[in-house]
């Protein structure tokens, strides 16, 4: 746990009571710092009372002689309204932080790397986490995996996954490396625009000392021009990074051959949990830090990008049972992430549906030739199915997962050459599960459970 005894003779306001918010009160009760915790939703609230956390008895308690507010990221404290409670916060001249800003300041001198774009910041931060966990000690931690406050302060390697909200909040994340990974429209209603966007995003290069790597991909506008506006500014070395053209100074990745400086390093095209460009993405940043920041072989961070056993959900590889191999992308809720799951494969029998989001699975019909076969499953099954009518595809309604499941089972497994089954299903999970990680895990059982 981070040592927040720097926050003492202080009253801290907690507000949120999600994973981070927890560590925080824990953090601030075991530093015996003064604090008071909130949350609208009163079962939170009732929780957290049963963990013995000090929450507050009303707003007017918790806002009162308060030094700084550490709110959770989910929390909006500026567009498109801020939060009731931050606004009174405003009103009294409260500060407003983030738990990452905390962390950095009870604990400047670790080494930390950040990591934030668009997608691909889960993959990319444990995927970090993995590779330089084969020279020193490493932890991963913020958005995922474990709450800042609780990461170990006596690690080598910290890689924090940081969303917008997060860097918000955050002006002395003084990081040894950052990865930028990409830019696209994206949570525009919590910044205004694009432009807000990406201005809230470039706080992750906020620095107080030393020297930085900044590891920036520059096949999008925004982040290209990210990357020349770092590289102008003092305490910062850019290393961009490129999928689409073969650069001099950074690296590339043509046809799964990763170069730096122009010249030939490694060849990613097989690794076995990193498919597509996009994931040729992430190892490509994942080797920036490696190699720039840490100065590993290229051998070692091969065989550590070769034995990454893939994020659950996104792309994970269940099993293979004879030719056929099951791939469980229900993380996929919309065409856009499915379409990355399409181009990553070949002789595909797709599970797709769910609850539809806005336009369905148009734009998929150009991966036509990769899919033998489509199984639907829940309350887009209809829709879905006169979408594929109209393409010429082949498809089977089955309704719930574990009839797809055997369906796609039964066709794979009759087919002349190595397959494989799907799912990716360009649809929420609401209509049947609690969580596409609800979904993820049955596919998972129904494929482990097949005779
Ligand atoms: P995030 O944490 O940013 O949401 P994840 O690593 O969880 O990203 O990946 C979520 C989905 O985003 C993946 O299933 C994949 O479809 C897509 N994705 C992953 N990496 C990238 C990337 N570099 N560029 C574009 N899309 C990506």
């Amino acid at each position: 746990m981070i040592d927040v005894s720097y926050l003492k003779g202080k009253k801290v306001a907690v507000l949120g009571l999600g994973r981070a918010g927890l560590a925080n009160c824990i953090a601030l009760e075991s530093a015996d710092v003064k604090y008071s915790a909130w949350d609208d939703n009163a079962r939170a609230r009732e929780d957290a009372l049963d963990k013995r956390l000090n929450i507050a008895n009303s707003i007017e308690d918790f806002l009162s002689a308060t030094d700084i507010m550490i709110i959770s990221p989910g929390i909006p404290h500026t567009l498109p309204e801020p939060h009731a409670t931050v606004k009174l916060a405003k009103e009294q001249g409260i500060p407003l932080y983030s738990d990452i800003h905390v962390f950095r300041e009870a604990a400047p001198d670790m080494d930390v790397i950040g990591v934030t774009g668009t997608n691909g910041k889960s993959t990319t931060t444990t995927l970090l986490g993995h590779v330089l966990g084969e020279n020193m000690t490493s932890q991963i931690g913020g958005n995922i995996g474990i709450p800042s406050l609780s990461l170990s302060a006596e690690t080598d390697a910290t890689v924090l996954e940081l969303s917008s909200y997060q860097i918000e909040l955050t002006d002395n994340l003084n990081a040894n490396g950052v990865v930028w990974l990409n830019i696209s429209p994206d949570h525009i209603d919590r910044h205004g625009s694009i432009e807000g966007y990406v201005t809230a995003k470039l706080r992750i290069f906020e620095r107080n000392k030393g020297q930085g790597i900044a590891v920036i991909g520059i096949d999008d506008k925004h982040s290209k021009d990210v990357a020349d506006q770092i590289s102008k500014r003092d305490g910062w070395t850019v290393i961009p990074v490129s999928m689409t053209d073969k650069i001099d100074n950074g690296i590339s990745v043509i046809d799964g051959q990763l170069y730096k400086d122009g010249k030939f390093q490694i060849d990613i095209s097989t690794l076995p949990t990193l498919k597509g460009v996009h994931n040729h993405q992430n190892a490509a940043c994942v080797y920036g830090i490696a190699s720039y920041v840490y100065n590993m072989d290229n051998a070692v961070i091969l065989a550590q990008l070769q034995s990454f056993d893939g994020l659950a959900h996104r792309q994970f590889v269940v099993e293979k049972k004879g030719s056929v191999t099951f791939i469980n992308d229900s993380k996929a809720t919309n065409a856009e992430a499915t379409a990355k799951a399409l181009s990553s494969f070949q002789n595909i029998f797709w599970i797709a549906g769910g609850q539809a989001k806005e336009g369905g699975l148009s734009g998929l019909e150009i991966y036509k030739d990769r899919i033998e076969k489509t199984y639907l499953i829940g309350e887009a099954q209809d829709d879905f199915a006169v979408f594929l009518d109209k393409q010429d595809m082949n498809y089977e309604k089955c309704f719930t997962l574990d009839k797809a499941v055997s369906a796609a089972y039964r066709d794979a497994s009759g087919a002349s050459s190595p397959s494989t089954v799907l799912l990716s299903p360009a649809c929420a999970s609401w209509d049947q599960y609690r969580s596409f990680e609800h979904r993820g895990d049955d596919f998972e059982t129904f494929v482990k459970n097949i005779k």
